[in-house]
């Protein structure tokens, strides 16, 4: 399904010994791509019996006699393959990419907690889905149309053609035209060593061959499909944890290390990838492998179970955090009841009666314009609460210290724009406050960059505002 350009490496290829973390990286993913491809292999066969049985013999006939596959059974499938996509294939990609991003035993021994919330992880996903369906239904139309090609060049029957195709529904082009090779080849064997057969025996026989061959090839593509597009997303997953650790400061530079496990099963390519080192956003040189990536990383090609070694080179780089204490800088600004509180078109109070009353009660308490931001139309994208003071703000009702931490990971992130700053409501929770001062800075002081204002409110009371910047 998928074509390769597969650029001979200009880079200077040197063999390492590898490293023990290599080998258990690539323990993780062997074990990983081994213990779950079951599921998606089941799950596609049993896709593609589906869509066997879903095309009449009357519309086989017709793409026959037409000789060409008609613009609507080619969207006919690109739709089964989105809703594929949509309710199976991006669990498992993010399945894959969740146990990839806790694969490097460099972050063994780190507090990380994966967000698989962040922009470029749902933005990959939705690509991977786009690129597979129009890859797979593309590989069906070809599949179809090299049998009509094949059934014109054999003058075979329109009947014989269309059985042909409904049994290479799901199978590569290549797969498709051994099996009705198969086929012919069984039925004139048959005929040479039965000469007193009937021809529908025959026939028949002949059918049930191609279509045992058939059902392994099914079976055998489904594998192949299932352990790449794993190998593809625990990969990325990887990269995305490194790439998280590096923004928090868990870790600092690091540089990338192609791994393949290095024993017969790999390919002579990949074979000549292993052990070549690259810098955090370098490639490998394979030029555009799958779907037009430029070989940051594996896999290579299909059923390529090699994997990266993220090593560290330089320590995190701590810069200084800056905390002040400015709850009596908002209370000398404050001006209590003035300003307007409105809601920006299309925001939706009753559901959010929380952020309403926190508005109401900032109005009342400090004064200021407030704006309700609608939600995102897009699933993906949180969007802060409120723009206070012409700035952005978030609330987070919290009932634990522990929350928090969560809380202010997220928020720091909603107010990224134009940060005005968090606020943490307790509502009628206790809470001490300086074990959640503690909290808030440990959290803070993963980020590189931060200029945020974290408002405490605890009892309907305003406790505290702490500025963090670094
Ligand atoms: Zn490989």
């Amino acid at each position: 399904m998928f074509r390769f350009v597969l650029k001979k490496s200009r880079h200077r290829i040197f063999k390492a010994k590898q490293s023990d973390d290599a080998k258990e990286i690539l323990n993780r993913i062997n074990t990983y791509l081994h213990e779950n491809a079951e599921e998606p292999v089941e799950l596609l066969t049993r896709f593609w019996d589906d869509q066997q049985k879903a095309i009449t013999y009357q519309e086989l006939r017709q793409i026959v006699l037409a000789g060409l596959v008609s613009v609507e059974q080619i969207e006919e499938w690109r739709k089964d393959y989105s809703v594929l996509v949509n309710n199976s294939l991006k669990t498992l990609w993010e399945t894959a990419i969740k146990a990839g991003a806790y694969s490097q035993p460099l972050l063994d021994d780190k507090t990380f907690s994966f967000d698989m919330t962040y922009p470029g992880v749902q933005n990959w996903i939705k690509e991977r889905g786009s690129a597979f369906v129009t890859a797979i239904t593309d590989e069906q139309r070809k599949a179809v149309s090299s049998l009509l090609l094949r059934g014109v060049e054999q003058n075979s029957s329109v009947d014989e053609v269309a059985r042909n195709i409904r049994t290479c529904i799901g199978l590569t082009s290549r797969q498709s035209i051994a099996a009705a090779n198969l086929y012919e080849h069984t039925k004139q064997a048959l005929r040479k060593q039965h000469p007193r057969m009937w021809d529908s025996t025959i026939e028949t026989k002949a059918r049930h061959t191609a279509q045992m061959y058939a059902e392994r090839a099914h079976r055998q593509r489904a594998m192949n499909i299932a352990r790449t597009e794993m190998a593809y997303a625990y990969n990325q997953g990887a990269d995305f944890g490194i790439r998280q650790a590096y923004r928090e400061n868990l870790i600092g530079a690091y540089k990338k290390v192609w791994t393949t496990s290095g024993d017969e099963g790999v390919c002579s390519y990949c074979a000549g990838l292993d052990g070549k080192e690259v810098g955090m956003d370098g490639n490998f040189g394979f030029g555009r492998g799958l779907f037009g990536t430029e070989g940051e990383l594996p896999p290579a090609h299909p059923n390529c179970a090699c994997a990266i070694e993220y090593i560290e080179i330089e320590p995190p780089t701590f810069q200084g955090l800056i905390v002040k204490d400015v709850t009596d800088e908002y209370i000398n600004d404050a001006t209590p009841g003035i300003g307007k509180v409105e809601m920006e078109k299309g925001y939706k109070a009753g559901s959010r009666q929380n952020e309403v009353e926190t508005a109401q009660w900032l109005h009342d308490t400090l004064g200021g314009d407030i704006v309700l931001l609608k939600e995102s139309d897009k699933d993906s994208q949180k969007m802060p609460d409120f723009l206070w003071k012409n700035k952005l703000w978030e609330l987070k009702n919290t009932t634990t210290i522990k929350s928090a931490d969560d809380a202010i990971r997220r928020g720091l992130k909603q107010i990224i724009g134009n940060p005005g700053g968090i606020i943490l409501d307790y509502g009628r929770n206790e809470i001490e406050i300086q074990e959640l001062e503690r909290l808030i800075e440990s959290r803070i002081r993963r980020k590189r960059t931060v200029q945020v204002d974290i408002m405490i409110i605890l009892q309907k009371k305003l406790e505290k505002v702490l500025r963090y910047k670094k």
